[in-house]
């Protein structure tokens, strides 16, 4: 069977038997696959780096015939996120984080093109200086925008009324989108006017042409971080191990 090349992201990797690891990871050509590379956990295995989180690559499979798990043969490292996991321990929080979304919410081959091409944005942002914070917002803000489930920010979804556009509005237990102040649900949490302002900004704005400032920690837009968040965990019906260690921050 003739090897398969695609340009893919390294999700997850865990240990398997004594020397080799399955291996989660995205391609833009085949969607989200996994697969056994053997002898990984060697130290002379030749994968070396290639298969850390996050590692933009370039890989080699073969399909075997009835197994789920695809036979991995290379794999070259097109971009390393070692530079940024080595800006210390919040830095590699956020960089779980933006895996374990991916590794979420994307499904099994399932090709998508365009979280691909987000994937690939955050990751050179990142390189390029982009404050991880800000990185993993957008990340979040698109990926539940591009797995269909964005709720509308701009209504009160009690009542229907238009939010102005400085307007804090609720979020939390009953309601999947905002409610106004008027209908907000008891034990909700408050979504400010500036956290509803930044989606519009990430709608509209290339993560590149984000102003930086005001990002150097995670109080900017602490409050659409959460909703989006708890948007995710509401559709996977799962909590995300990594928002914990994120919440501790
Ligand atoms: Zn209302």
């Amino acid at each position: 069977m003739p090897a398969r090349q695609a340009d893919a992201i390294i999700l997850r990797t865990y240990p398997l038997r004594e020397a080799d690891r399955i291996v989660s990871f995205f391609t833009r050509q085949y969607g989200k696959c996994r697969g056994v590379s053997r002898g990984a956990r060697r130290p002379q295995s030749g994968f070396g780096a290639a298969l850390e989180p996050l590692t933009q690559v370039q890989v080699s499979f073969f399909e075997r015939p009835n197994r789920d798990l695809v036979a991995i043969d290379r794999c070259e490292v097109v971009r390393s996120m070692l530079a940024t996991h080595a800006g210390g321990y919040e830095s590699a929080v956020i960089l779980g984080y933006i895996a374990e979304l991916a590794e979420r919410l994307l499904p099994e081959h399932q090709v998508n093109d365009a979280a691909f091409r987000l994937l690939v944005a955050v990751l050179a942002g990142l390189q390029a200086g982009v404050p991880p914070w800000l990185a993993l917002l957008y990340d979040l803000y698109w990926m539940v925008r591009l797995e269909g489930f964005l709720p509308d920010l701009a209504h009160c979804q009690v009542c229907g009324r238009a939010l102005a556009a400085e307007e804090e509005a609720a979020f939390g237990p009953g309601i999947e989108g905002v409610a106004c102040r008027g209908c907000r649900p008891a034990g909700g949490s408050r979504l400010s006017g500036g956290g509803r302002a930044w989606a519009l900004v990430f709608a509209k704005t290339p993560l590149a042409a984000i102003a930086p400032a005001g990002w150097e920690t995670g109080a900017q837009a602490a409050d659409l971080r959460l909703l989006l968040h708890q948007r995710v965990e509401a559709h996977l019906e799962q909590r995300m191990q990594s928002w914990k260690l994120l919440q501790e921050l």
